[in-house]
C-alpha cells in the first residue's frame, strides 16, 4: 500500500524503518508498566480494569509502536502458565470488572486459544466486559471471518482497534470491519496523533467520518508517548488540542474522539480540552463555542 512517491506516505512513515529512529531521546518504558505488574502477564493501573498481554507478536511492526521494547525481537505467545497466573489472579480480586486482552496483537492467537480463554474469563461472575486490542482490521484484515466473528459475539468481547489514517481503510479493513460489526460485536478506534502521518485536523477529521461511516466508533486520540526512537513522530499538545477545537461543530458528534494524555509512570490517562472551552470567572463560567462566541454562566 506504500506510494512511493510521496516521502510523507502514512503507511511508509509507519511502517519503514527511519533512520532517526537512532535518535537516543525518549525512555524505552514511560508508563512503568515493568512496576505495575501483579501476576502473570498483567499490567494493572486502575482499580476495576486490567491488561492481560497474550503475545507480543503483531502482523506489522509500527515503528510509532509503544511497547516497541518488547516487540519486533523475537515473536512469543505467553505461556498457558503466564495466562492461568493471570486468570487466577482476576479470579481472586472480585474488583475488576473489565478484562482488556492485547499484546503485541491479541488476535495473532488462534482461535481455540481464545475461546480457552475467554471462556475461563467468562466463568468468573464478576468479569462483565472482555475486551481485545488487536490492529488486524488495519493490518492483516483477512484474519477476520465469520468464524472469528461468531466466537466473539458469543462471549460480548469488545473489540478496540488502531486506525491512524483514511488510507488504511481499504476495501479489505471495511470488509472486516462489516464482518464484525454485522456479528454484533463493538468496534472501537485508539488513534494515535503522529507527526506527519496525521497531525492535520482536515486528515483527523477525515479519518473519522470515515470510520463512523463504517460503523466503528471513535474512542480515543492518544497523544504519542515519550518513546525511545519514536522521537520523529512527537507532536506539541497545541496541535492536538487545535485539532480537537477544529472537530467541535464542524463534524458530527460521533466523529469526536477523548483526546487523552498518558501521564508519564503509568499515572493513567488525563483527557485534554482545548481550554479556551471553559474558563472558572468570579461568578460563574464562561464558555467558549465552536464559533469562538464568548457565553457567560452563572454558579449555582
Ligand atoms: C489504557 C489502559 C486501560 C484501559 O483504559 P480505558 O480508558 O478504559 O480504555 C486499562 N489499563 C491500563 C494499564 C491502561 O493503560
Ligand atoms: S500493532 Fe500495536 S502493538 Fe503491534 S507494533 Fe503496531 S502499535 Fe505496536
Amino acid at each position: 500500500m506504500i506510494d512511493f512517491d510521496n516521502p510523507n506516505c502514512p503507511i511508509k512513515l509507519q511502517s519503514l524503518p527511519d533512520i532517526r529512529e537512532f535518535n537516543e531521546f525518549g525512555q524505552l518504558d514511560p508508563m512503568n508498566e515493568e512496576q505495575s505488574n501483579p501476576s502473570g502477564k498483567i499490567t494493572r493501573r486502575y482499580p476495576n480494569k486490567l491488561i492481560i498481554n497474550v503475545t507480543n507478536a503483531c502482523p506489522m511492526y509500527c515503528r510509532h509502536c509503544q511497547r516497541r521494547r518488547l516487540i519486533g525481537n523475537v515473536d512469543k505467545n505467553s505461556s498457558k502458565k503466564d495466562i492461568d497466573e493471570s486468570i487466577e489472579f482476576i479470579k481472586n480480586n472480585q474488583t475488576i470488572r473489565e478484562v482488556l486482552i492485547t499484546g503485541g496483537d491479541a488476535l495473532l492467537l488462534p482461535n481455540d486459544k481464545l475461546k480457552n480463554i475467554f471462556d475461563k474469563l467468562s466463568n468468573i461472575s464478576h468479569v462483565e466486559i472482555i475486551r481485545i486490542g488487536t490492529r488486524t482490521l488495519a493490518t492483516l484484515p483477512f484474519r477476520i471471518d465469520n468464524e472469528l466473528a461468531l466466537l466473539l459475539r458469543k462471549y460480548k468481547v469488545q473489540v478496540s482497534t488502531q486506525f491512524n489514517h483514511a488510507c488504511e481503510i481499504t476495501p479489505e479493513a471495511v470488509k472486516a470491519i462489516e464482518t464484525l460489526v454485522d456479528h454484533g460485536v463493538l468496534v472501537r478506534n485508539q488513534m494515535v496523533l503522529l507527526h506527519n502521518v496525521n497531525d492535520d485536523k482536515y486528515c483527523i477529521q477525515k479519518t473519522n467520518e470515515k470510520l463512523q461511516k463504517y460503523r466503528v466508533i471513535p474512542y480515543y486520540l492518544f497523544h504519542p508517548k515519550d518513546i525511545k526512537s519514536t522521537q520523529h513522530f512527537q507532536v506539541d499538545i497545541s496541535k492536538g488540542l487545535e485539532i480537537m477545537k477544529h472537530l467541535e461543530g464542524r463534524t458530527s458528534g460521533m466523529c469526536k474522539p477523548t483526546y487523552v494524555y498518558n501521564a508519564p509512570q503509568g499515572l493513567g490517562k488525563v483527557p485534554l480540552v482545548p481550554i479556551e472551552n471553559i474558563e472558572y470567572a468570579e461568578n460563574g463560567y464562561k464558555f467558549s463555542t465552536w464559533e469562538n462566541k464568548t457565553i457567560k454562566k452563572k454558579r449555582n
